[in-house]
């Protein structure tokens, strides 16, 4: 009888509980539904309209449009076509102009194709078209990661024991106003030449301590499969090199560009891991999760290396739906890099208390794996720094006080550990 009278009292608390639990997260419930998502139907229907828009203004077909080839030939780089596509003022017509002078633009029919005509202040938006504070301010650096210090041969960049990255092209299907490399964008397309990549395999070959080789750029995946296929059989056959990366934004903003044959290629050469570059809810639409769901199936993990952009996600409840989104399509959140302050982008800067509460807004409140690792890049290319909310409060010898996901702050026991053969003696 006893027992019970414990549980339904146990059961009183854990209802108790979990009415608590739930009012943790009413606020977030609340404005969710009012969070723009590219799975949307409503959003959905709007794509769809104005691809049909797009294609018509470009003469295309709907085989066009899933063409990758055809996306790329046909980025839209011109303002009055582009006025054709979206609403532009006159004087926003007159800034793009203004910044076409100094910085490329261009944005690939399907990206195109994601912006909200009715929201001024269009993540999407923001993301790919000019405006005139990109040359108003010219505070900022221009490489504020000092990569060119740091390439022992070909077109590596080194900056850590066991792995580097190989920059094989500037090409990008689209060209982000945010872009933290932007230096490297240049005005015209251009690949690293065979010679060049030769040399950064033969450096790679001839230091085997390098397990782990990212391909970036620019967009690693706007090489013909054909490069792709040569450059990823020399990484693979190098026998020290345990697994090779990917970095590409094309899931996000050409994601035609998963197409069977690049799976084929890709299938050969597993373990390759692919990260790419969501920065809003926005993004993840039926077309992009049907490209992460290709490489899924085959077996490529995916990554998402998120920049916090002022105006496009610095807000708690924005990237937390993000990264719920992003599970969905079989992408686990992985980084998201702190703006530096590069030429051109400095209006998307935010704080790093910014970035130090949506951090603290995930952790508890949403899935383990929908929470990436927030970074600093630490100036003079001194590495990836990582940024974490306190948890510690203070550290005794016996003893941690750790705060709880809630602010609950708990002294937790510190033990020493003895060598296991001592204590199985
Ligand atoms: C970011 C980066 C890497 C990869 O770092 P991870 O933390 O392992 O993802 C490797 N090399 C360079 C130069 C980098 O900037
Ligand atoms: S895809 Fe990446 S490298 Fe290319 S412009 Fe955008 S942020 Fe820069």
């Amino acid at each position: 009888m006893e027992c019970v009278h414990l549980q339904n009292n146990s059961r009183e608390i854990s209802l108790n509980r979990a009415q608590e639990l739930k009012n943790r997260i009413e606020d977030y419930l609340n404005i969710k539904d009012s969070i723009p998502r590219g799975l949307s139907e409503e959003n959905t229907k709007k794509q769809i309209e104005k691809k049909k828009k797009i294609l018509d203004l470009l003469k295309g077909s709907e085989e066009d449009w899933n063409d990758w080839h055809w996306q790329l030939q046909n980025r839209i780089s011109d303002v009055d076509l582009l006025s054709q596509i979206i609403p532009l003022e006159e004087k926003e017509i007159k800034a793009i102009k203004q910044v076409q002078k100094k910085f490329r633009w261009s944005i690939s029919p399907y990206y195109a194709s994601l912006i909200d005509d009715e929201n001024k202040y269009c993540p999407i938006k923001l993301m790919s078209v000019p405006t005139k504070i990109e040359v108003e301010k010219q505070v900022g650096s221009n490489d504020p990661m000092a990569e060119e210090f740091t390439n022992p041969a070909g077109s590596i960049t080194r900056r850590y024991p066991d792995r580097l990255i190989i920059n094989v092209t500037n090409e990008c299907a689209m060209y982000c106003r945010h872009c933290q490399r932007r230096r490297n964008i240049g005005t015209l397309d251009q690949h690293t030449s065979r010679e060049e990549l030769q040399e950064s395999i033969e450096y790679i070959r001839n230091n085997p301590e390098i397990r782990d080789v990212l391909i970036t750029g620019g967009d690693a995946l706007t090489l013909s499969d054909h490069v792709l296929d040569w450059l990823l059989g020399e990484l693979h056959a190098i026998p020290t090199v345990d697994y090779i990366r990917l970095g590409t934004r094309t899931l996000v903003t050409m994601p035609q560009r998963i197409t069977e044959n690049l799976l084929n290629i890709l299938k050969k050469y597993s373990p390759i891991y692919i990260n790419t570059h969501f920065n809003h809810p926005m993004e993840v639409t039926k077309e992009s999760k049907e490209a992460c769901d290709k490489l899924a199936n085959i077996g490529v993990p995916l990554g998402n290396q998120a920049v916090l952009l002022n105006g496009v996600n610095n807000n708690k409840y924005v990237m937390r739906l993000m990264n719920q989104e992003l599970l969905k399509c079989r992408v686990r959140p992985y980084y998201i890099f702190h703006a530096k302050k590069v030429i051109g982008t400095t209006h998307f800067k935010t704080s790093i208390d910014e970035g130090i509460e949506i951090m603290e807004y995930l952790r508890g409140y949403t899935s383990g794996m929908a929470i990436p690792t927030y970074i600093v890049n630490a100036p003079k290319g001194k590495g990836k720094t990582p940024i974490l909310p306190q948890y510690i409060i203070s550290h005794g010898k016996n003893y941690v006080k750790i705060r709880t996901w809630e602010g609950e702050v708990i002294d937790y026991p510190n033990y020493q550990s003895k060598p296991i053969e001592e204590l199985l003696k």
